[in-house]
């Protein structure tokens, strides 16, 4: 579709996501990571001596010796994706788009922003339509993806739309890898379960109703769905499993949903975005399936897996879907936003 590729900068491109950005980006056929960019405690510094490379996939040709500059707005890319520490993105997110810059977050700052697009691109592609309505603010634009767990259970969700979604509940496994690094202390992780991860089940709450929602004069209108969510941490590397219970409106059999996973598609399917997955969504027959260590790897970390779909005793019916955190949860889906982005001519 593209044929020259278009320049993109990393902000917070030492950290652990700014390096599976960078992972993500490695001999992408649309962007080049061309500009790198973190704290004044980095620039000026070569990749290698700036960061610690923690990823189990080598540091990409030529990364080593590029110079990391400060994080200063109007001098990289019209495209930056931001992988930057929740405590200074919000400014310097807003900061970049004043300059006219294109920011692709993976932060939580602005993604309840009524003008700023959560964007899961097979789910919710024409809240792309904000972006046009952020121009009285700033010159640029503001994307995010959702929070890890959310995209997750989101994909799923989203399958099962058309039945008329009342009520959702849900209980998040999240693996370690998802605090970033060092993250939990090995010895509260190991050979435990931790219920609480701190934020993380408001944010499936209310991020999952703003993705299903529809847009509307004031942003968006959040989906009516009543959702409860129990976050825990479990000692799995990667991959975020996820039980749901959900309530419908429209009666439906077990094939009726069954055959509603497996039609699941979206735009970057039929626009053959790059990393979009040939399927989005898996449905996994045997009874002991998905599991973090077989499926969250699933075309490169992009495919959401369900299974154990069943009646539910107190809602109308319960599965299983689990999907990898750091890639389709965090970078990965950052990347497709940005390449939905592209396909529909918003980053000329
Ligand atoms: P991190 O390893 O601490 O990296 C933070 C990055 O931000 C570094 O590149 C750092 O640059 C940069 N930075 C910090 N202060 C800055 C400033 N004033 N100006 C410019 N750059 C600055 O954090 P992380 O684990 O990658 O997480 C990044 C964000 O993603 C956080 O908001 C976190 O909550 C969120 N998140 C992370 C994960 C995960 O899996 N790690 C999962 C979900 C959400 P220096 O190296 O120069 O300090």
């Amino acid at each position: 579709m593209t044929q020259r590729r278009i320049d993109v900068g990393v902000l917070g491109a030492t950290g652990m996501v700014g390096q599976q950005f960078l992972n993500q980006l490695a001999g992408h056929p649309w962007f080049v990571p061309a500009w790198l960019a973190a704290s004044e405690r980095s620039g000026g510094r070569r990749y290698a001596d700036a960061t610690t490379w923690r990823l189990d996939t080598p540091m990409a040709d030529g990364l080593a010796d590029q110079v990391v500059e400060p994080a200063v707005p109007g001098r990289g890319p019209r495209l930056v994706f931001s992988a930057l520490d929740a405590k200074v993105a919000g400014e310097i997110e807003q900061a970049f788009a004043e300059a006219g810059h294109i920011v692709v977050s993976n932060a939580r700052n602005h993604r309840l922003d009524p003008m700023v697009p959560l964007l899961v691109p097979e789910v919710n592609p024409d809240h792309l339509a904000l972006v046009a309505r952020q121009h009285g603010r700033w010159p640029g634009a503001i994307v995010t993806n959702p929070n890890c767990s959310t995209v997750v259970l989101t994909m799923a969700l989203a399958a099962l739309r058309g039945f008329d979604l009342r009520a959702c509940l849900v209980v998040t496994m999240q693996a370690v890898s998802g605090a970033g690094y060092p993250g939990v202390p090995s010895f509260d992780a190991l050979g435990n379960v931790i219920p609480f991860i701190a934020g993380e089940e408001e944010k499936i709450e209310i991020e999952s109703r703003k993705i299903l929602g529809s847009v509307a004069e004031e942003g968006v209108a959040l989906h009516g769905m009543r959702v409860s969510a129990h976050a825990n941490r479990v000692p799995v590397v990667d991959g975020h499993t996820e039980a749901v219970s959900i309530a419908i409106g429209v009666p439906a059999t077990r094939e009726d949903l069954r055959a509603a996973f497996d039609a699941f598609t979206g735009e970057p399917q039929s626009l053959r975005l790059p990393s979009a997955p040939l399927q989005p969504l898996l449905y996994l027959d045997a009874p002991n399936r998905p599991q973090p260590r077989l499926d969250a790897g699933r075309e490169r970390g992009m495919t959401v897996t369900v299974g154990r779909l069943r009646p539910c005793g107190v809602l109308d019916w319960r599965f299983v879907t689990l999907g990898h955190n750091t890639v389709r949860g965090a970078a990965g889906a950052a990347v497709l936003n940005a390449e939905l982005m592209v396909a529909k001519g918003m980053v000329e």
